[in-house]
C-alpha cells in the first residue's frame, strides 16, 4: 500500500500518518518526492484498511501497489533517486554519470595508490577495490581484508575519491560500513537475504550487483530487502548473467537498463569488466551502457594486469581508462547526460 500525501501536506501531517501506520502494526516508509511525499507501507500480509488512512489530514489518496517490489517501484516514487555524498560533488543517479574505477583486488598500498592516482587524474569520482574477495577457489587470493580498507580510506583522503567495496558476509559488513562510502553486495550474494537486511539497517548507500541468473524481479527484490529495513539509498549494478555464450565470461544484459528505468526509480550502473571478462570488450560495452541510459559504469583498472592477483584478463590499462572517459564524455550529451570529471588531480605535483 502507498499513501500519497497532498503537495501541501505539512511535516506534522506526514508524521501523523506514519504514526497511524505504526499503530496498525505496519512499517511506514516516507519517501519525499519533488511534488509530494509518498509513504510506502510494508509489513502487511494482506490488504490494509484504507478507509481510516484516507480520512487523515493531508492524505491525497491510498493506492494499492500491485508489484512484488514496493519501495523500489516507480509507483511509490516517480522521480529518479539520486544518491549524494556529503563533502563531495559525486553523485549516483540524475543527469551526471558516475564512474567507478579501480582494481579487482587491493593487492598492496603501492598498487592501489598507483591506480587511484591515474583514475582520479582521468576524472573518476569513485574508487573500487576488493578487500574481501568472493573467489571460486578457496586457494585463490582472498583479499587483504581490513588492511585493504585502510589503504582505500587513505586513497579517499589523498585523491578525494569515494570508496566502493564488497561486504562478503555479516562480519565484513561492519568493517566495510565503517571504512567505505558504498557497501557492495556481490552477484553471488544477491539473494543472501540476511546480509541484505543487515545492510538495510545501516545508513550507507548499498550497491547491489545482479545475481548470476537473476530475473529483473529477483534483482529488484534484492533492492527491496535493503529498502524494507529503512535504507533507501540503493544502487543497482548489471554485471552480466550466465548464458550459453562462451565468447565472453558472462553476457552483459544491457536491455535490463530500460527495463529497470521503466519500473524503478533506483539508479543502475553497468560493470562491463565482469560482464564480458575481456579487456578488449570493456570499452565498447562501456560506450554501449552509457548510450543505453545507464547512470554510470564500474570498471576494473590495473597498472600491471598481467600480474594481477584477480581478474587481470578483464582489467583495462590506465591509458585505456582515460580513452574510455573521453569516449563516454562524447556519448553522454547524446542521451542528455554529462560526465562530470569532477575530481581532477595534478599528477605531476603528486
Ligand atoms: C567485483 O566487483 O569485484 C565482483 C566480484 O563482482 P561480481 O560480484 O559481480 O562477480
Ligand atoms: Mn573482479
Amino acid at each position: 500500500m502507498l499513501v500519497v500525501m497532498k503537495a501541501q501536506a505539512t511535516p506534522e501531517e506526514i508524521q501523523a500518518v506514519c504514526e497511524h501506520i505504526e499503530q496498525l502494526g505496519f512499517r511506514p516508509h516516507p519517501l519525499p518526492g519533488a511534488q509530494r511525499t509518498a509513504i510506502g507501507i510494508t509489513g502487511n500480509q494482506g490488504e490494509v484498511d484504507r478507509g481510516n488512512l484516507e480520512a487523515l489530514p493531508g492524505v491525497a489518496e491510498v493506492i494499492r501497489v500491485s508489484k512484488a517490489y514496493k519501495l523500489a517501484s516507480r509507483d511509490v516514487k516517480e522521480e529518479d533517486t539520486i544518491i549524494r555524498f556529503t563533502g563531495s560533488d559525486a553523485a549516483i543517479g540524475g543527469r551526471e554519470l558516475a564512474v567507478v574505477a579501480g582494481p579487482c583486488s587491493i593487492e598492496s598500498r603501492e598498487q592501489a595508490f598507483a591506480i587511484a592516482e591515474q583514475v582520479a587524474a582521468a576524472g573518476a569520482q569513485f574508487f573500487r577495490g576488493g578487500a574481501f574477495k568472493p573467489r571460486t577457489s578457496p586457494y585463490a587470493f582472498q583479499g587483504l581484508g581490513l588492511d585493504a580498507l585502510k589503504i582505500m580510506s587513505e586513497i579517499r583522503e589523498k585523491f578525494g575519491l569515494r570508496i566502493i567495496t564488497e561486504a562478503l558476509d555479516t562480519e565484513s559488513l561492519e568493517a566495510v560500513a565503517e571504512w567505505a562510502d558504498v557497501i557492495q553486495i556481490g552477484a553471488r550474494n544477491m539473494q543472501n537475504f540476511s546480509l541484505l537486511k543487515k545492510a538495510g539497517r545501516l545508513r550507507k548507500p548499498v550497491l547491489v550487483k545482479r545475481g548470476l541468473s537473476a530475473t529483473l524481479e529477483e534483482f529488484l527484490m534484492a533492492a527491496e530487502y535493503v529498502m524494507s529495513e529503512g535504507n533507501y539509498e540503493v544502487i543497482l549494478c548489471e554485471r552480466g548473467v550466465r548464458t550459453f555464450a562462451d565468447h565472453t565470461r558472462n553476457t552483459l544484459d544491457l536491455s535490463i537498463i530500460p527495463a529497470v528505468k521503466r519500473v524503478s526509480h533506483l539508479p543502475i550502473l553497468v560493470d562491463p569488466s565482469h560482464g564480458t571478462g575481456r579487456r578488449d570488450s570493456v570499452l565498447p560495452m562501456a560506450r554501449a551502457a552509457v548510450a543505453a541510459g545507464a547512470d554510470g559504469v564500474m570498471v576494473e583498472v590495473h597498472n600491471h594486469p598481467e600480474v594481477a592477483l584477480s581478474d587481470g584478463p578483464q582489467s583495462i590499462y590506465p591509458n585505456q581508462f582515460s580513452e574510455m572517459m573521453g569516449e563516454i564524455e562524447h556519448i553522454a550529451p547524446v542521451v542528455l547526460r554529462r560526465l562530470p570529471r569532477g575530481i581532477r588531480v595534478d599528477v605531476a605535483a603528486g
